[in-house]
């Protein structure tokens, strides 16, 4: 026995030794762990409720237990409270048991002192409430019961005759239905009928990784947010697929601001089966303008316009011009150009520093690519990455960049007076997929001579759900080369924490939205702080992107992220004009 002990009083031994048996023996779950959330003693009760062994849970992270809706709200409600000792918080969530199932129960936690010889700790008790489900169950069946011989009944013949017009899944008009709809509205006088054509992006994703029926949840309640936001005589429609359409008698203004209100209201994360997924769209709003309008005509305009807002970037409105020329023959122009200009030399690579927030040096940058348009000067790449993503071009372009990329950095890691840094290249979907990718980078580096760990390749959350074994393989291949992952834009796809387990992940790029909302919306801030909380708990670095000002830049101090990106330090600068910044910082 320590001395430590030895010297303690008496009643403290006692208390201890009461404590501990009432720890061992009480008749709900009980866990401590220590300040970092490590699990540090769990009881027999909790074990047996979960079916767990010691065994499985000492030593690992409390949060591990939950799944990631849960993990964030423990994490923003829960862990903010435990700084006070002695206060309690208590919250509802669930715990994922040993056979994957999902436990509901009450959490109540709680942090003592520190004292001699013993560590502050964090206390959990966990009460199992396992009616909860079957109630809300029973009082789901029971309400459709009502509601099926209620409605139904009186119906039956009606809902017959109009099955033909309606969504199977979500019970909206179908695109018979909608024609209808809009045929009668335009009839109907000298109102104008607007539409809102609504693409939800990245959906493919939702249902290749989490499966067809979260898919079908997810499509059941967008329909559901779209009703909420429009009037209530306003028609939505389920035209395939994700693709719904409101039509209501709106002008251009009324159209585009619903719009606006229909890209906030999917902007609020629905939970999917256990899963918080935050929903996005693209929107194309057409409006009639002419009595010779038909249906067709409308929801070709609309379509049109919806199609400019992905190209555009996507979680976005777009109004259909008349006088513009449409968008595929565009795309198609741009497309020619793109490649032609690939061939031609016309890419550029421009660096924005990476600065460890730490020491304030820069540790690294990000290559992103422009194009030197002989017309139109230089291009940004949100005017021509989509283009080149659809029609698989960004195969040839992102050989390009990772080529340029790595023999700049090779270049500046010959250079004995600059301190090395690390080069981030992105690489889309497509590249991705390529089983070819690890040969290309093999390649590239060893032609170049470039150390692999200087090398960062950047994956959205949406590349990696995209065929997240495939996605799984290349990253494991890479990793093993030496080169370094990172999740970009992370908090905007439909990636869960879960997911991201599987992939040998380095770092967590914190989207540009929620660095932006830094001391202006707390939801922001929750949000920054649960990522760089989630990167540290996964052993894995956390770079905040899109920094503008040194509030955010305080903010993210406080927060201990590890690095951080934007025009707050930097804008993305040539190669030339990065070597004199970084001068010019360094005072050399
Ligand atoms: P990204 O990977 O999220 O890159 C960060 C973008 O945010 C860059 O835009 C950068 O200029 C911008 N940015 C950085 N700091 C700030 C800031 O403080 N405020 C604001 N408002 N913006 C900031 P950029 O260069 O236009 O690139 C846009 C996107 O295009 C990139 O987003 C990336 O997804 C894609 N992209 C760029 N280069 C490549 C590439 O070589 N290959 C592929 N596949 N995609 C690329
Ligand atoms: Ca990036
Ligand atoms: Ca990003």
């Amino acid at each position: 026995m320590s001395t430590a002990a030895l010297a303690r009083p008496r009643d403290e031994d006692d208390a201890r030794c009461g404590e501990e048996a009432l720890f061992r023996h009480a008749p709900c779950g009980y866990l401590t762990t220590d300040d970092d959330g490590t699990i540090t003693r769990v009881n027999d009760t909790f074990l047996g409720w979960a079916g767990y062994r010691h065994e499985d849970l000492l030593g690992t992270s409390v949060t591990r237990l939950l799944p990631v809706g849960d993990r964030i709200l423990y994490t923003t409600h829960c862990v903010p409270q435990l700084v006070t000792v002695g206060a309690v918080s208590e919250v509802v969530l669930e715990v994922v048991a040993a056979d994957r199932s999902r436990r509901a129960c009450l959490l109540t936690a709680t942090r003592t002192a520190a004292s001699p010889g013993r560590p502050a700790e964090v206390r959990l008790v966990v009460l199992s409430i396992p009616e909860r489900r079957a109630y809300e169950q029973q009082l789901v069946g029971a309400l459709r019961r009502a509601e099926q011989s209620e409605a139904a009944r009186v119906q039956a013949e009606e809902d017959l005759r109009r099955q033909a017009l309606r969504d199977a899944l979500t019970g909206l008009p179908n695109r018979a239905g909608l024609d209808a709809e809009v045929t009668r509205r335009l009839a109907g006088g000298d109102a104008p009928v607007g539409l809102l054509f609504v693409d939800l992006d990245h959906f493919a994703a939702v249902n290749a990784s989490l499966g067809t029926a979260a898919g079908d949840e997810l499509l059941v309640l967008v329909a559901g947010r779209l009703r909420e936001c429009a009037r209530a005589s306003a028609t939505v429609a389920r035209l395939s697929g994700d693709e719904f359409v409101v039509a209501d008698h709106l002008d251009g203004a009324a159209a585009a601001a619903l719009a606006q209100r229909v890209l906030e209201a999917l902007a609020v994360p629905v939970v999917v089966q256990g899963l918080e997924i935050v929903g996005s769209a693209s929107i194309g709003v057409a409006v009639s303008a002419t009595a010779a309008d038909t249906a067709e005509r409308l929801l070709h305009h609309a379509a049109v316009a919806v199609h400019r807002a992905k190209a555009r970037g996507r979680r976005r409105v777009e109004v259909h011009d008349p006088t513009h020329t449409d968008a595929a023959v565009d795309r198609l122009r741009l497309l020619g150009e793109l490649r032609r200009g690939i061939a031609d030399g016309e890419l550029r690579l421009h660096y924005q520093p990476r600065i460890g927030l730490a020491a304030g040096t820069m540790t690294g940058v990000e290559a992103l690519v422009r194009w030197q348009h002989p017309v139109r000067g230089l291009l940004p790449p949100g005017e021509f990455i989509d283009v080149a993503e659809e029609s698989g071009l960004v195969r040839e372009l992102g050989a390009w960049v990772l080529d340029a990329a790595v023999a700049q950095a090779a270049q500046w890691a010959r250079d004995p007076v600059r301190q090395t840094v690390e080069v981030a290249v992105n690489v889309s979907t497509r590249q991705l997929a390529d089983p070819g990718l690890v040969g290309a980078v093999t390649g590239v580096l060893v032609r170049h001579g470039l150390d692999p760990r200087l090398l960062v390749l950047e994956v959205t959350e949406t590349a990696l759900m995209t065929d997240p074994d495939a996605a799984a393989t290349a990253l494991r291949a890479l990793k093993e080369l030496g080169v370094g992952i990172a999740v970009d834009d992370f908090g905007t796809g439909y990636a869960s924490l879960t997911y991201l387990q599987r992939f040998p992940v380095d770092e967590l790029k914190i989207d540009r939205s929620f660095v932006m909302g830094l001391g202006v919306d707390d939801g922001a801030g929750a949000i920054v702080a649960t990522c760089v909380q989630l990167a540290h708990a996964m052993g894995i670095r956390a770079v905040a992107e899109g920094v503008e000002t040194e509030d955010q830049r305080l903010a993210l101090v406080a927060m201990d992220c590890d690095f951080v990106q934007g025009y707050h330090f930097a804008r993305p600068l040539t190669a030339d004009a990065l070597e004199a910044w970084a001068r010019e910082r360094t005072g050399s």
